[in-house]
């Protein structure tokens, strides 16, 4: 039998993560990866000449993680502007981050959206995460929804701008997620310039694969992992279609859909999220802001125009359209059905106030395990040591984003590390 000094089961960002920092160490680290490609939900299609990623997302190069570990020119990051647009029942208005876009201040403050009392709720809200982020961390922490209404953030900011846009960041629109994440991903918003990479959200675990290879890490796809065993010389690992393989501490990184198949762990809540990718002639904009849906009527819960931000994305000529809704949660009494394309088209030709009859659907993506639900008080540091030569990593044990994968895939090789000197 093969014997490895350390196994990675999965080659999302938390197992890639991981891998590099155990081969920088001077480990033998074998990466084992069910799918033919890396990247986990980070993971990026090519469609009839589009850039599909799967599901829409977006990276915000103000993560500390990405900082550290993520060469953020190589990908060559087209921005987006930060900032929505809130469809409201007559009209559409443009909010955008005053120091970034300071020529917005006036459509701004002018829109309607944000009342002194509303404004003086978000400044209490915000200041603390923006000035002292650890006391967020460290401090109480409720549900949105109680925070918001304990800080009397009530009005039009909240409901038409802040619940729309947060519903696709998080994955929910009841407002039962941690107030201190939020507040850390607002902080994030208000520090970075989100983008896409010209080759995809996908090239940043491809990057992410390249220098755990370099530095010796074995890469091997299409290698599913169905079943671990602990022994006393270490843990076999049974691989479908190949030789059953041991090692002296495995790491498993395989997402909150999986993680319970392969350990003694309860499967993490998550919450679902469903992208539509519509393929258009003219785009109904020459904006790339992220529209909401203010009067909040239909299934989409954002849009933008990609390909006005991201260039590559589309063919010369052709625009490239997201359009987000949320999945109905499993088991939930008031859960319905999913969204139809017929309710997306509509409220899609609402938002734009464009037809889009004769746009194309390129692809759908349906995605359950989207992001493991972050609900409150926060936990960042679920321990990655759950048995005898055994960790876990991934965003379900961190935070549920790019930051909150990478770092629990670096802290389950530090730990590796550690035991091992120990
Ligand atoms: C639609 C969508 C939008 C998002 N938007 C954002 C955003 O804007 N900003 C942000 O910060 N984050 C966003 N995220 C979250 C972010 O993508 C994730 O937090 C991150 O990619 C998780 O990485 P991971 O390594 O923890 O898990 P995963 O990416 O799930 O990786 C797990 C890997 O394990 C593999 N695997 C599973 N089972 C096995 C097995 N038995 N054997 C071998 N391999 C296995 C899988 O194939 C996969 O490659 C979004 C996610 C989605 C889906």
């Amino acid at each position: 039998m093969d014997t490895h000094d350390t196994i990675v089961i999965g080659a999302g960002l938390a197992g890639l993560r991981g891998a590099a920092r155990l081969a920088q160490a001077g480990r033998d680290v074998v990466v084992l990866e069910s799918e033919d490609v890396v990247g986990g939900r980070q993971r990026t299609d090519s469609v009839d000449g589009f850039l599909l990623d799967r599901g829409f997302q977006i990276l915000n190069p103000a993560y500390p993680a990405v900082k550290r570990w993520v060469d953020v020119t190589d990908l060559r990051l087209q921005r987006f502007p930060v900032g929505v647009r809130v469809r409201r029942e007559s009209d559409s208005v443009e909010l955008t981050h005053p120091m970034r876009h300071p020529t917005g201040i006036p459509a701004t403050l002018h829109s309607g959206l944000v009342s002194p009392k509303d404004l003086a709720a978000l400044v209490r809200w915000l200041a603390p995460a923006l000035l002292r982020p650890r006391s967020v961390i460290t401090g109480k922490d409720r549900t949105l929804r109680a925070e918001w209404e304990r800080i009397g953030l009530r009005g039009p900011l909240r409901t038409q701008v802040l619940e729309p846009f947060l519903a696709g960041v998080l994955g929910e629109d009841d407002g039962t997620s941690s107030d201190a994440f939020t507040r850390l991903l607002m902080r994030m918003f208000a520090l970075g310039s989100p983008g896409l990479p010209a080759n995809g959200i996908g090239a940043l675990p491809a990057q992410l694969a390249r220098v755990a290879a370099v530095a010796g890490a074995d890469i091997r796809l299409e290698a599913p992992v169905r079943r671990l065993r602990s022994g006393s010389t270490g843990v076999e690992v049974d691989v479908e279609g190949a030789n059953t393989l041991r090692a002296r501490s495995v790491i498993v990184a395989v997402g909150p859909g999986a993680v319970s198949d392969l350990l003694e762990i309860p499967a993490p809540a998550t919450n679902g999220l469903q992208t539509w990718w519509f393929a258009s002639d003219v785009a109904p904009t020459p904006s790339a802001l992220l529209a909401v849906d203010g009067r909040r009527r239909g299934p989409v819960i954002n849009t933008v125009v990609i390909s006005n931000g991201a260039p590559s994305y589309a063919p010369r000529g052709r625009h490239l359209v997201a359009a987000t809704c949320l999945l109905p949660k499993p088991g939930r009494a008031d859960a319905g059905d999913p969204p139809r394309e017929d309710e997306v088209r509509r409220t899609l030709a609402e938002i734009w106030d464009a037809d889009c009859a004769g746009w194309e659907l390129l692809r759908r993506d349906d995605i359950a395990e989207a992001l493991p639900v972050q609900p409150a008080p926060l936990r960042t540091t679920s321990p990655p040591r759950v048995g005898d030569g055994l960790y876990v990593a991934g965003d379900h044990r961190d935070t549920a984003s790019i930051q909150g994968a990478l770092v629990s895939g670096e802290r389950a090789a530090h730990a590796v590390l550690t035991d091992r000197r120990g």
